[in-house]
């Protein structure tokens, strides 16, 4: 791949380029790290699921208590569908990697 800014060649891996020290754009190669909304998700959908498992009756849709509950499964999912979104929501309000601002000054 080229430096965006002077065109030297650099490897994919690079991180910084080596003649102009300016940094690279990463293609996904660079950082492993589960992006912070994710995160919060993940486990905002942990905690909806223990606490509705709490709080969701033994028998909840049917009152048979024998067997597998398929009712409350489902209801079980259905909080963690919920939950999910609004703990992606929440995610990106504590996301710090936000894009700089695009300062645009107005010709004078
Ligand atoms: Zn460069």
């Amino acid at each position: 791949m080229k430096c965006p800014h002077c065109h030297a060649l650099c490897s994919q891996g690079d991180s910084v380029c080596y003649s102009c020290r300016t940094p690279l754009p990463t293609s996904g190669g660079g950082s492993t790290r589960v992006p912070i909304p994710a995160r919060v998700s993940m486990i905002v959908m942990v905690i909806s699921y223990c606490v509705a498992n709490a709080l969701i009756p033994e028998d909840y849709p049917s009152k048979s208590t024998n067997g597998f509950n398929l009712g409350r499964a489902a209801c079980l999912g259905a909080v963690g569908c919920v939950a999910g979104p609004i703990g992606y929501g929440l995610g990106l309000l504590f996301d710090r990697r936000r894009r700089p601002q695009d300062k645009t000054t107005l010709p004078v």
